[in-house]
């Protein structure tokens, strides 16, 4: 069948600097540029151009544009160019639409309307220069108090883990990103004093090493689960759901399955990686405890458990359940989150913003009076280290980036992880394209994203004159809302600007 699809992008040669390097050529991995031998011509297929930018950042000659293509739809509110695209799509292919990365639909982003405090007079600022500013976080449950006798503290006290700035690596499995990248991210949070995290994709020998500050997943797939996976692992994460799809499972394609993948998964290599939308042993908070405990038991009551869940209508009550659980962690993912691979109608319509469920979680926990039992990781789209500090005030404990560190890696957002090519060598399984992807660069990279953000994460806390994060926990008094409606500002628990 003929395809109806007009081309999304154009590129645009300057064919006065084109000097037929087919740098271009061998860069795309989508084969959009090819070079004609008899014409000695470099041409460009426009439907097959993705907008990865692999190919302008590369060309030595600047010759290369690429640009959205402006013609090719009329005008119109209600259809626009995106929806006929998927309508033309799924009448010729009669599936379910793939895409990769997060939501990118035009709902409010809430951090932005959403201002930071700072003193002036009274309780004055903090020059982050010259005194100390303490951004280090305890992830663990506390007790509801301290006995103490003497010099000793007799309470006993549950697992706790310190990272050195509230901002760990979210859930990248190996599978749906290559090992150079999932290195990068083991090495800079080990580097950096955080976390990273495997996703569902178990751990990859040569990563065992980075156990001490690696988070393990345990997600309805089981993959890669075994004893050694759980002793080696700092924290251990029941994933239940995930922001970029809630309710639904997970798929990778056999295709991305090579023989380290299926040897990391326990799983037969070339076949498809399914897990099940729900854990086929929980059915009820009860069902969860008894994994939590399990975990627990088998790993010596020595590591904290967190349940990952997606962000959706009733976050609060279910994080009230899985902190009744017995979890030490929960980690809310919100409707931004991103994805290797998710049907597209699901990413765009499902789940809510994490602000409001951040919010709404924290209060509910206050509420119940057992907000000490867990602490909160928020995730899902956090773009800068004002985000990151607004979420603590919101009520977070610390930030889960996933989007942000794959393009401080080099990723331009394309959205095509779930093809299996990635220009960028990070969501791949190629030899050829993952190699693009150098770990030493890449760590380097993600350390100075992490050490910025957390400079200016100091700079704002001296701003509001507060030398600890952790005094910032919740404090909602120090946001204030712009151009938000009562309702919303009612849900978020701050006062208009001004008031
Ligand atoms: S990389 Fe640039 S200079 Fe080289 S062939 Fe492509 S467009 Fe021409
Ligand atoms: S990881 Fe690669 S494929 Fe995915 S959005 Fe980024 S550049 Fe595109």
């Amino acid at each position: 069948m003929k395809t109806l699809l007009p081309p999304e992008f154009k590129i645009i040669r300057d064919e006065a600097k084109c000097i037929k390097c087919q740098v271009c050529v061998r860069q795309c991995g989508f084969e959009v540029h090819t070079y004609d031998e008899e014409e000695d011509v470099v041409l460009s297929n426009n439907a097959k151009c993705v907008a990865c930018s692999r190919c302008v950042k590369f060309c030595p000659t600047s010759a290369l544009n690429v640009i959205k293509n402006p013609l090719s739809y009329r005008e119109n509110t209600n259809w626009r160019q995106e929806v006929i695209h998927d309508i033309i799509k799924q009448a010729e292919t009669g599936g379910v639409i793939l895409t990769g990365m997060g939501n990118d639909k035009p709902y409010p982003i809430y951090w932005d309307h959403l201002v930071l405090n700072a003193s002036q007079v009274t309780n004055p600022p903090i020059d982050p220069l010259r005194e100390p500013m303490e951004l280090r976080t305890y992830l663990g449950s506390k007790p509801d108090q301290l006995v103490i006798k003497g010099k000793h503290v007799k309470t006993k006290i549950p697992p706790q883990v310190p990272i050195e700035t509230p901002i760990l690596f979210s859930a990248m499995s190996y599978g749906s990103i290559s090992l150079n990248a999932q290195l990068a991210l083991a090495r800079a949070a080990s580097e950096f004093g955080t976390l990273w995290n495997t996703g569902e994709g178990g751990l990859h020998k040569e990563l065992y090493k980075y156990g001490s500050t690696t988070i393990v997943q345990v997600a309805s797939g089981r993959f890669g689960v075994h004893p050694d996976y759980l002793y080696a692992a700092r924290v251990l994460e029941i994933k239940i759901g995930q922001g970029a799809k809630p309710g639904i499972g997970g798929h990778l394609p056999g295709e991305k399955v090579s023989s380290p993948v299926s040897r990391t998964r326990m799983i037969p290599k070339g076949t498809d990686a399914l897990s099940p939308a729900p854990h086929h042993d929980i059915y009820s908070i009860e069902d969860l405890a008894q994994l939590v405990y399990a975990l627990k038991e088998a790993t010596n009551y020595q590591k904290p458990v967190c349940v990952k869940i997606a962000a959706v209508h009733n976050s609060a009550a279910i994080a009230s359940g899985i902190a009744r659980a017995g979890a030490d962690i929960i980690a809310l993912d919100g409707l931004r989150g991103g994805t290797g691979a998710a049907p597209k109608i699901i990413r765009d319509n499902v789940g809510i913003p994490i602000e409001l469920a951040i919010a709404s979680v924290d209060t509910r926990l206050r509420q119940e009076g057992i907000r000490n039992r867990v602490s909160l990781i928020a995730a899902g789209g956090f773009r800068s280290s004002a985000d990151v500090i607004k979420a603590i005030a919101l009520g977070a404990d610390a930030v889960y980036i996933a989007t942000a560190a794959l393009v401080a890696m080099g990723c331009h957002l394309c959205q095509k992880c779930y093809t299996g090519i990635c220009n960028w060598g990070i969501a791949t399984q190629d030899p050829y394209l993952s190699k693009r992807l150098n770990p030493d660069l890449a760590t380097q990279r993600l350390i100075n994203l992490l050490r910025g953000w957390s400079l200016e994460i100091k700079e704002m806390l001296g701003g509001m004159g507060i030398n600890a994060i952790e005094s910032l926990r919740g404090n909602r008094l120090h946001l204030r809302a712009v151009g938000l409606t009562q309702a919303e500002m009612d849900v978020l628990g701050v006062r208009q600007a001004g008031a």
